[in-house]
């Protein structure tokens, strides 16, 4: 048993801190909220999780890992009424989506859990102390109100680009800019930054979603703090910042994808992966030490065929070894094809290829790995710094171009590949914008030698120590977590 279990054990279950964690249901969301259950239990908590039949079965193998180890974990499985909103039957996560304009639907859905979630806990004891809940569930703050305890939000953004976020959308920077060329300023930033309106946070118009955009910020302000997936040590002045302009306690406790420390853990999470794992660790096991560029773009990118076969072509004259996670085969056959044509044959000496669900830290933790092309999604972001490797920056859409800002301009530890466009969400982009020369060049530039690419190196293997100690007993997001319990714990304690 952990020294967090044995830490379980010594409380009484009646006096402990109880959690309800409230995940937006999309891999990115979920994954992190997963991360965050485990932390809380293991410091001595009680987490409800709360999740739906489709999303649970996903979470197979998290939940037989808790339920295993005996962390103080429940999973809350509330039926979701997605044909009643409009949705086909067991579209219970973002991915499932067919278009954009359901996700009205999808959040209306969301926010009838209202009821159900508030008769569960009313059974519950210990009665919850704190709900952290996403921050788009902005009706989680009527059932905090109805317990009479705080509620803190999360959103999975990292400071950095979380200051970004507040600074546009309180200032209404977006609302009247036509020219998308423009480059816009932040007041308040703290450092220099200007990005044109499609690469802000908050850029992506949905269809009907006014309303629900409002609520959310309406219950922003009156939220008690905010959780993020980061650690002071990476990028205190951000954090602080934020702190200052909106006036809430921010709780760092990242990088939470640390909690992963078993290869059993790390092949379960977010989905079940669609490689042996074996056979995965045999391939990194015959490859050099800090050769390998890991290449993967999210649970969510929708990259167009022929950027894939320029991106594939780019890895192929790199002559360098990767690691390729491709998502695309089942909805666009044209690449499956490619790759049997002969690529995937060409490059079988120096190239493993993943197609669908990849397990990204086993993987990106392996000391093989030397870089990590990314879409620049937080999660993997942070993934990539614990894994202590450069990057190389492909953003597709909504605070992607941020956080490849953070990486590139102010951590100094990636490069990027250039890219020209924004690949909205849901929206299949139609050209190809880098071309595989831009590819090449970028994974030369990280993993070749050179005082640049060295300076890089030791700069993201410094920030992947310093992620680790965060985490470590005494370490400042550690701390964070054990604060946040007890802080949490005596606001239920002065009100019930
Ligand atoms: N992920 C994974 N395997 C995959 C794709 C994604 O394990 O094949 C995980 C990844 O490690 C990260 C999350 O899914 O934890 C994706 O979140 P991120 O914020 O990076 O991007 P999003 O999918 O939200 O765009």
């Amino acid at each position: 048993a952990s020294a967090g279990q044995a830490l379980a054990d010594n409380l009484n279950a009646s006096e402990r801190t109880h959690f309800v964690l409230v995940p937006l249901m999309a891999q990115g969301h979920i994954i992190p909220m997963a991360d965050m259950a485990c932390l809380l239990a293991e410091h001595g908590a009680q987490v409800s999780f709360v999740t739906t039949p489709v999303n649970a079965s996903r979470m197979a193998g998290f939940i037989e890992h808790a339920v295993a180890t005996g962390l103080a974990i429940q999973f809350v499985k509330l039926h979701f009424p997605a044909v009643e909103f409009g949705l086909p039957d067991g579209c219970e996560n973002t991915d499932l989506l067919q278009s954009r304009d359901l996700f009205k639907n999808f959040m209306e859905a969301c926010a009838a859990l209202r009821e159900p979630l508030t008769a569960y806990l009313h059974q519950q004891r210990p009665s919850p102390s704190c709900i952290i809940s996403d921050m788009s569930h902005w009706w989680t703050a009527d059932i905090s109100r109805e317990f009479g305890i705080p509620r803190l939000t999360f959103n999975g953004f990292c400071g950095f680009a979380s200051l970004l976020r507040y600074i546009i959308v309180r200032g209404s920077l977006l609302e009247h800019v036509e020219d998308e060329n423009e480059l816009i300023n932040f007041p308040g930033f703290p450092t220099p930054l200007q990005l044109t309106k499609a690469r802000c946070p908050g850029s992506i118009s949905v269809y009907g979603l006014e309303q629900i955009r409002k609520n959310i910020c309406e219950e922003e302000i009156k939220s008690t703090g905010v959780v993020m997936n980061t650690f002071q040590e990476l990028e205190a002045l951000y954090i602080e910042s934020f702190e200052q302009i909106t006036g809430k306690k921010v709780w760092t406790v990242g990088p939470m994808c640390l909690c992963n420390k078993d290869i059993n853990t790390m092949v379960a999470r977010g989905n079940k992966a669609s490689i042996d794992e074996a056979q995965c660790l045999r391939w990194l096991d015959s490859m050099k030490p800090g050769s390998v560029t890991f290449v993967s773009f999210g649970s969510l990118a929708c990259t167009a065929p022929q950027q894939l076969v320029e991106l594939g072509l780019g890895l192929e004259a790199s002559k360098k070894p990767f690691v390729w996670v491709i998502k695309a085969g089942d909805k666009f056959p044209q690449v499956e094809e490619w790759l049997a044509q002969g690529f995937e044959e060409q490059v079988k000496n120096r190239g493993l290829i993943i197609r669908g669900w990849a397990p990204q830290v086993l993987i990106l933790w392996h000391k093989a790995i030397g870089g990590f092309m990314t879409h620049c999604g937080w999660n993997s972001t942070i993934e990539g710094i614990c894994a202590g490797v450069p990057m190389i920056t492909w953003p597709h859409f909504a605070e992607q171009f941020v956080n490849e800002r953070l990486v590139v301009d102010v951590l100094k530890t990636g490069v990027e590949v250039g890219v020209k466009a924004v690949t909205q969400w849901g929206h299949e982009q139609k050209e190809v914008t880098v071309t595989r020369d831009a590819v090449e060049t970028a994974v030369s530039k990280l993993m070749d030698e050179g005082e640049a690419a060295e300076e890089m190196r030791m700069r993201a293997k410094e920030f992947g120590v310093k992620a680790r100690k965060a985490l470590e007993q005494g370490g400042t997001s550690y701390n964070n977590i054990n604060l946040l319990i007890q802080e949490m714990g005596n606001q239920a304690n002065a009100s019930g």
